[in-house]
């Protein structure tokens, strides 16, 4: 639970980190900016306000971007802040969405998964694992097509298949504040991970959930946990180029992926070894890139509100005259999606492969 002394500083602040906030850009709400919800959540802490379902859900209107704390002279972070007061709703019985909605562990995931790989690819048993999650392979099966056509062209032999791994990381139950429930389901991921010498995760939440978040919880995995878009990556930088990509190339800087992972150069040397320029930088980039809204459990509480932050983006790679639009994460680019004419949004991992196919 975060130091609740820091809601007093939110409190009495005139707002000013407000126009960070993607929340408040896609709904327009003056209710939901970070200075709002946590004065919500000093309100809640101090009594003046019933922690009910009413209340809370102000709360679960933010992403976890840590957009507003880079911007903040009192370098409040707020995301911490509401996820742990999430934790107090929950304790206290009061979150308007039960646990269930937080987690996909579906039984057809490893249907899914089976469907969208290479046969070749698809054993009972290897060394190392793909992980590819349930986002991925909800949202973006088709990248699991690309990913094993990079191993291919990349020389990357040692991860396989292995559909009894097609699972959630729990990244949502622990943004939720479903903590015990968290731990619970995290502790069965790892345990089926364990097995193997390595693991590559497809996703950028669902890596930083293991590097970071299973740690935290005392959750142990394999020594190797490796993030697919760096790996490759890097093997895409050190092959010789074939036929430059065209287009009008653009990058979007994940929250995950850059704020959280502080990944912000792999991929745009990617980008520009394989079209032999560096990526247009949208009106908001590296640092203070703009949330396209898919992370922090918003999406599942607010999906119009988090589609129309995915637009917001969308908007502005096409106001930098981009084409083409790479972000880190197949949630990402699902969610900033392919709405607007003439914008074409793809993940990392499919830029590498449609690159070194050439
Ligand atoms: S995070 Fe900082 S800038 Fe934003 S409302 Fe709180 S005190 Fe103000
Ligand atoms: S972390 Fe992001 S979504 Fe949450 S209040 Fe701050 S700017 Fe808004």
């Amino acid at each position: 639970m975060a130091d609740i002394g820091i809601f007093d500083l939110c409190a009495f602040c005139p707002s000013l980190c407000m126009d960070r906030c993607p929340v408040v850009a896609a709904t327009g709400s003056n209710t939901w900016t970070p200075q709002s919800k946590m004065m919500t959540g000093w309100l809640m802490v101090n009594g003046h306000r019933q922690m009910d379902a009413l209340n809370a859900a102000t709360i679960y209107q933010c992403t976890g971007c840590m957009s507003c704390h880079d911007v903040c002279l009192h370098e409040i972070d707020v995301e911490q802040a509401l996820f742990g007061l999430r934790r107090k709703v929950v304790e206290a019985g009061a979150c308007p969405w039960p646990s269930a909605r937080f987690v996909d562990n579906g039984q057809d995931l490893q249907q899914i998964y089976v469907d969208s790989v290479p046969p070749d690819y698809v054993v009972p048993e290897a060394s190392g694992v793909v992980f590819p999650g349930s986002g991925t392979l909800r949202t973006s099966p088709n990248l699991l097509k690309d990913l094993f056509e990079c191993f291919g062209r990349l020389g990357v032999d040692t991860f396989a298949a292995v559909p009894s791994v097609a699972d959630d990381s729990g990244y949502d139950l622990y943004a939720a504040g479903y903590i015990a429930e968290f731990r619970e389901h995290a502790g069965h991921v790892a345990k089926k991970l364990r097995r193997y010498k390595a693991v590559m995760v497809v996703s950028p939440t669902d890596y930083y959930a293991f590097k970071v978040l299973y740690p935290m919880h005392d959750i142990k995995l394999p020594d190797q946990v490796i993030f697919a878009e760096e790996h490759l990556g890097k093997l895409a930088l050190a092959r010789q180029p074939g036929a430059k990509m065209t287009g009008r190339i653009a990058y979007h800087d994940s929250c995950i992926t850059g704020r959280h992972l502080e990944i912000y150069d792999l991929p745009r040397r990617v980008i520009e070894h394989a079209s032999g320029q560096p990526p247009i930088e949208l009106r908001r980039h590296h640092q203070d890139s703009m949330c396209c809204g898919a992370s922090g459990a918003w999406d599942i509480v607010n999906p119009k509100g988090s589609a129309d932050a995915g637009a917001n983006v969308a908007r502005m790679a096409c106001d930098a005259g981009a084409n083409i639009l790479v972000t880190s994460g197949c949630k990402c680019a699902a969610n900033i999606g392919s709405k607007l004419h003439g914008l074409e949004v793809m993940d990392l991992i499919t830029f590498i492969a449609r690159s070194t196919a050439l």
